[in-house]
């Protein structure tokens, strides 16, 4: 069981979005410190395995700004929650000067986070059945792995299942 922040604001535009409606940057509540007292708190009991971050684009770089300072509260106060997210980029184009999403937060943000969901929603590669994604272009990678080999490492699941 996971808690789950939707960050709303999202440029990537992919065919067939199942929710336009986050889009725009400002739908949905403001983030605020109440909300991230709140989202500690319902990751705090031990049967919350983790935070799971998607959108909208969590990695618009105006999120990003916001976003790392909490991944990094998360992980302090609470180092045994794995953290994933959704992005609608793969993960050679954060590392990519020429992608917006390639900021001085990104860096950071990869290493804190478990698990990388990469890759827009490609609406001819749907597949009902794939675990934890919505197209086959879409990959788990974990995060750890890839960084320390300096390849894209999938994630294979863990032994409490989800993270
Ligand atoms: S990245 Fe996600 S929110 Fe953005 S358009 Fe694609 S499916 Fe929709």
């Amino acid at each position: 069981m996971r808690v789950s922040l939707f960050v709303s604001g999202c440029r990537n535009r992919c065919k067939e979005c199942f929710q336009p409606q986050t889009w725009a940057f400002d739908y949905g509540r403001p983030f605020t410190e109440e909300t991230e007292e709140e989202l500690l708190s319902a990751l705090s009991p031990e049967f919350i395995s983790g935070l799971t971050v998607l959108g909208g684009e969590p990695l618009e770089p105006e999120n990003q700004k916001a976003l790392l300072p909490f991944l990094a509260k998360v992980k302090k106060q609470l180092p045994d929650k794995t953290i994933w997210i959704y992005t609608g980029f793969t993960f050679e184009e954060l590392s990519s000067p020429s992608c917006r999403a390639c900021t001085p937060e990104i860096k950071d943000i990869l290493s804190i986070a478990d698990v990388l969901v990469d890759g827009r929603f490609e609406a001819d590669k749907k597949n009902l059945l794939l675990k934890f994604r919505g197209s086959s272009n879409q990959r788990l990678i974990d995060l750890k792995s890839t960084l320390e080999k300096g390849k894209v490492t999938l994630w294979e699941g863990s032994s409490r299942g989800l993270g």
